[in-house]
Order: C-alpha cells, then structure tokens, then sequence
C-alpha cells in the first residue's frame, strides 16, 4: 500500500487536436510546484495525473491547489488489485474517519469504477460487496445512495485507488497554453487579482511596477515583491520590472494642469508597460481597473488612458464591486500584504479634484507640455528587474 494524490484536469479535455500539448505545459507546470519534494514521482495515466512518493501530503495539496488547469484532486490509497485488501483498507479509512465525526450513525455509499476489465468483479459486484463488508465491520453505518455523508470511492485501474475526499482546486487552463501578458502591479488590492485571474485562463504574466523613491519606500518596493512571490505561487516563474517614475510625476507635476495628473501619469504608465510588454514577448496589458471605482477609472478615463496604447488591455475586474475583489484577494491569499498601509506612488501627486470626464485632445495638449519620449527612454533604462 501507497498513498497517492490523483489529479483531475478539465478544461483542457475541450481543446481537441490541442490536447497534447495542454497536457504537458499541465504536467510541466505541475513538476514546477512541486520542485521542493526531492523525490516526488509526477505519472500520467488515462485522463489523469498521480503523484506518489512522498511525506508531507499536506503540504503537497496546498502546491497543487494553485496549479490552474487542475480540477481537483483526491489524496487516495493505492492498494494491490485485491478485494480482501480493498475491504480491509476501506474499513480502516471509515473507521479513521469515524473516529473523528462525533455522531450515531452515518451514512455511507460506495462508488466504484472499473476501467481495467481484467478485475473479477464488476463495479455493481464491488459496490455490493464492500458495502455488506463495511456494515458487518462498522455498527453506525448505514447506507444512503442519494446524498451520503461520506462517498468511498474506487477506482479499478493498474492498481486500486481507494479515496473518500474531492479537494476542489483553483481550474482555469495550464499557465503558458495562452500566450503571455504585462501585468501593471500596484500595491493595492485590486491588480494581484486582475493577474491571477487572465493567468488562470492560461495566460502567462510578466509584472510591471511604478515606483516613486523616495516618496515612495523601500517597503512599499518589498510590499510589491512580496505580492509578486504570491502571484508566482500560482503562475510559475514570473519576471516583474521597477521603473523609476519619480522624474515623470515631477514632470508632470510641474508643467501640467493639477487636475489632469492622475490621467496624464495613467497613460505614461500605458506607454511604457507596453514596452516592456513588447520587449518581454507579451501580446495585451493587464490591470486592475473597475468602473467608477475612482475618478481615473470613469468611462471617459478609461477611454483616455486606453488611447495611449495599441496593445489590447484586459481589465477583467471592470465589472466588479469592490467587495467582490477584496474576497477573491482573501481566497487567494494577496490581501494581507495588499493592505499594508505603504503609500503607493498614485497617492503622492493626487490632485484635489482630478477630471473625471477627462477630454482627449486637452489631454494630447498637455503632454506636450512635457518631453514624454525622452522621459520614457530614460524610465526603461533604469528598469530593475527581479526574477520571481
Ligand atoms: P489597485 O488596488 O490595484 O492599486 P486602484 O483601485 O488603487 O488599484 P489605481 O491606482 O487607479 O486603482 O490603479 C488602477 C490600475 O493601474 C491598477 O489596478 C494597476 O493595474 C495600475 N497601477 C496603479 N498604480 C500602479 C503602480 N504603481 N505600478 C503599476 N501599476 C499600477
Ligand atoms: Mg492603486
């Protein structure tokens, strides 16, 4: 006996002649986050993935739950093709899980699937079977086919899988099956779940961050890196850029209209992640903007801030109430470190009372007022860079 997690994916069974290669950029991924357990043993098997072979299982379920493109997956006994070794396995795991359900009687169903035919008995036979098995073994058991509180399943296969517990996990598509995108991170709450959400569609990330020294700190520079480490839990190896843009904010600060700022410094923003974009082989941007959620994500800021760039900018929490995005940021784990009350360069040079129907062409005037070209070369040789 063996324990084993299996792996279910989904999405990708929808991908046709694209399969094959869905399911390695998954098993690739998979390897990828489980790199810390030496010895961990990653097998592909009929529409499945096992990990076998190693010690903390727990700490193994929490590294796949993040891996998108899984679906779920079930920590399970592998046992020898054997019903006498099944029944008396089954009962141990029920009676182990009994020992800790403080009730009279629970019920119970047996699932059984049979793929290798080889087993002497059918999926019908083994439910009865194992079923009569666990009642004679068990007093406080009784069976309930339609809602069960506890579902014992078995899978015949090259071995015997026996598992009671489906872990849901995060789903979406494998990370790298959909091209790449720049991420704009903020220190808010809002751009970590704007990227974990295009990178669960498959999308891979490369994060870009505005940095304000010395208005800004050094720790609200960590904080960014540390919601990047987050990020990279779920996506793999992720690069994220520091530009400078102290000098820019300045710029504008001093040659343009006070109320025009947060949107003049929005479309520099535009501008240069779509450099870097380019550079780093990244097709869309990627921020966090919701409608009207301040006065720089209106329709007509928006509008205005989407004209600085060519490249298409996803924004998947438009549509999003604020506390809808601070429960995902929960789930996912980037809020803790989102709140931290580090001042992020936006807040320095906010103007009191910022356009919210900001006008195009008045717009195009004043960045004339700055040398915006030389600006941006001199932000994009000072990147810093930092390989999560
Ligand atoms: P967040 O909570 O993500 O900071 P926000 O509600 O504070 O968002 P804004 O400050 O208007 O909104 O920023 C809108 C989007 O612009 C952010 O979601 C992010 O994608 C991007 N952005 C803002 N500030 C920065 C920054 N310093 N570096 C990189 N991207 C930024
Ligand atoms: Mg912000």
């Amino acid at each position: 006996m063996e324990k084993a997690i299996l792996i279910r994916y989904g999405e990708i069974h929808l991908k046709g002649q694209n399969r094959p290669f869905f399911e390695r950029v998954l098993l690739t991924n998979i390897k990828k986050a489980l790199k810390d357990f030496p010895d961990i043993r990653v097998i592909k098997a009929q529409g499945r993935y096992y990990v076998e072979n190693y010690a903390d299982e727990e700490a193994v379920i929490n590294a796949l739950t993040r891996v998108f493109g899984i679906v779920s997956i079930s920590p399970a006994l592998k046992i020898e093709k054997n019903f006498e070794t099944l029944a008396e396995h089954s009962v141990k795991m029920i009676e182990d899980l009994l020992s800790r359900i403080q009730k009279d009687i629970i019920t119970f169903k047996v699932e059984s699937r049979r793929s290798d035919k080889r087993f002497p008995m059918d999926s019908m036979e083994i439910n009865r079977e194992l079923g009569s098995r666990l009642l004679k073994a068990i007093p406080n058991l009784k069976v309930d086919v339609h809602k069960p509180e506890i579902l014992l399943n078995v899978e015949v296969r090259e071995f015997i899988y026996l598992y009671h517990k489906v872990i849901p996990c995060a789903g979406g598509m494998p990370v790298g099956t959909n091209g790449k995108a720049a991420l704009l991170l903020s220190g808010g709450i809002d751009s970590p779940v704007a990227g974990w959400m295009i990178a669960k569609r498959g999308v891979a990330l490369t994060a870009v961050h505005y940095h304000s020294f010395p208005f800004t700190s050094d720790r609200s520079r960590e904080k960014v890196i540390e919601l990047g480490r987050i990020l990279a839990r779920y996506t793999g190896p992720m690069r994220l850029h520091i530009v400078p843009f102290t000098r820019i904010q300045q710029e504008l600060y001093e040659k343009c209209p006070d109320e025009e700022l947060t949107i003049l410094m929005r479309r520099y923003m535009m501008k240069i992640a779509e450099e870097i974009a380019r550079r780093e082989g990244a097709a869309a941007l990627i921020t966090g903007e919701s409608i009207g959620q301040v006065a720089s994500q209106t329709i007509n800021s928006l509008v205005v801030t989407n004209d600085a760039v060519s490249m298409p900018v996803f924004r998947p929490l438009i549509g999003f109430d604020k506390i809808d995005i601070m429960n995902l940021a929960e789930e996912i784990g980037t809020y803790e470190t989102s709140i931290l009350p580090y001042e992020d360069c936006c807040t320095i040079f906010t103007p009191k009372h910022p356009v919210t129907r900001p006008r195009l062409n008045r717009i195009l005037k004043s960045e004339q007022l700055i040398n915006g070209e030389e600006l941006i070369r001199e932000a994009l040789d000072n990147i810093e860079i930092i390989d999560l």
